[in-house]
């Protein structure tokens, strides 16, 4: 198995956790986090869990959280269990207790401006801008005086100092010196909570056995690695993937394209594409679409992910879009189609689905099929020889053979100085779909009326 790519002895069921926060709607990169953590699960077996992380309840939505659940919903994923970080700050507080206690949590008393003066002292001094831990120094009666002054604490994870060290299964081994890491703030002067402890109390709780997510917490395993320890728990696994950056390396953003999973399902995209090209990217594997979850995650090995940050290229999305449209049957493309307007039928869709990236460049074949349009006239002497070389209705598989082996006889033309004129004049395009379907959906009627009026445009 692939997978075990980590410590040996890591094998059989997992439990994970996408843990997003309710303050926006779901874009690709967020997308990605759940994508391996989802083909995790479904390599091994265990269990999906959603844990909505709105512990900033100022910036958190009911709005954001369902749409995050109509957003993976889908996807197609399902959670085994979902939790709210707003509804275990209990279970918050009494680990907070618990490193109070062990003198790992300690109050201080810092305005940000005071942090900033010294952060730019050490930086003028050629040291690191780490806090320098003065609070550690207050007696009882100091704090009582600052406390009388008005102000709150701010509590301060006490870190040992020294090198935190796991085995990311991305990363490979990660040393961390704690000593060049300021101790991380858990808890605000208003007793809110940072993500860092909840994040580790929950993961402790809910007995998640891999911790999968984006390089930009890379330090922040480092203190939680001690919290968990701290707390009298072993660390899960970790593995940390590279950013998600735009085609350009610069940030995603809506222009360069961080499309949010509304968007994509406005634009009809499968979410398969989406997924194969989020599970591809950055890996050693070929970037093409699959059609099953089963199939990404028999595949996917977080040994083959690289370290560099993955290009995210909208214009692939469309790419293998068009590869999964091109093998889907009627029954699966169905919604799909009638959602913009270009359901016209089985036939009509294995006519098409060669030549669409998206659904809705099927609409225009619409027309094409059974509709108006406007012919293209190019060789009327031709197209007057057409006409008289129609086979009898209705069409069929053979029809455009016979039709276009009985005009190559009479004009003497062929090659494309043959099948361009009569494609032209038959769906007033250049390209587009095999002519042989798309002439038995376009049918005799029209196909005569169409041909009469290409040769007769240029005629008059
Ligand atoms: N809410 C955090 C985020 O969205 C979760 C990080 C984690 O997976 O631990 O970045």
């Amino acid at each position: 198995m692939t997978l075990a790519s980590g410590p040996s002895g890591d094998t059989g069921p997992v439990r994970v956790r996408f843990a997003p926060s309710p303050t926006g709607r779901l874009h690709v990169g967020n997308l990605r986090t759940a994508l391996m953590n989802w083909l995790l699960v479904t390599a091994r077996g265990g269990s999906f869990i959603l844990r909505i992380d709105d512990t900033d309840l100022e910036r958190s939505t009911d709005d954001n959280e369902q749409a995050i659940e109509r957003d993976l919903h889908w996807i197609g994923f399902q959670w085994a269990e979902k939790h709210r970080q707003s509804e275990r700050f209990g279970r918050y507080h009494a680990a907070a207790d618990r490193l109070r206690a062990a003198g790992l949590l300690y109050a201080c008393y810092e305005t940000e401006d005071e942090l900033d003066r010294r952060r730019k002292i050490a930086q003028s001094l050629g040291r690191p801008p780490v806090y320098d831990r003065a609070a550690l120094a207050l007696t009882e009666a100091d704090r009582a005086r600052l406390e009388a002054e008005g102000r709150r604490a701010h509590w301060r994870f006490k870190l040992s100092g020294e090198q935190v060290r796991w085995h990311d299964l991305v990363r490979g081994d990660q040393p961390i010196e704690t000593s060049s890491v300021s101790d991380p703030v858990l808890i605000r002067e208003d007793g809110t909570y940072l993500y860092t402890l909840p994040s580790v109390v929950d993961d402790i709780d809910m007995a998640i056995t891999h911790v999968v997510r984006g390089e930009d917490h890379v330090t922040n395993s480092a203190a939680q690695i001690e919290i968990f320890r701290a707390l009298g728990a072993e660390p899960p696994l970790m593995a940390h993937t590279p950013l998600l950056v735009a085609a350009d390396g610069g940030k995603l953003s809506k222009r360069t394209g961080a499309l949010s999973l509304e968007d994509l399902r406005a634009e009809g995209i499968e979410p398969l594409a989406v997924c194969s090209l989020l599970a591809k990217l950055g890996t050693s594997d070929p970037v093409e679409a699959r059609s099953s979850y089963a199939d990404l995650a028999a595949e996917f090995a977080f040994s083959k992910i690289g370290r560099a940050p993955a290009r995210f290229d909208p214009e692939e999305v469309g790419r293998l879009n068009g590869q999964l449209l091109k093998a889907m049957p009627y029954t699966a493309a169905q919604p799909g189609l009638a959602a913009v307007g270009a359901d016209a039928g089985e036939a009509f869709w294995l006519a098409v689905r060669d030549n669409v990236a998206r659904y809705a460049d099927a609409s225009p074949w619409v027309a094409v099929a059974e509709g108006e349009i406007t012919p293209v006239t190019e060789d009327p002497e031709l197209l007057a020889q057409a006409v008289g070389c129609l086979p009898a209705g209705p069409f069929d598989a053979t029809s455009w053979g016979q039709f276009t082996d009985a005009v190559k006889t009479a004009s003497g033309r062929k090659g494309k100085g043959l099948f361009m004129p009569l494609r032209l004049a038959l769906t007033g395009q250049a390209h587009g779909p095999d002519m042989a379907r798309l002439f038995v959906l376009i049918g005799p009627e029209r196909a005569r009326a169409r041909l009469v009026a290409a040769a007769s445009q240029a005629a008059s």
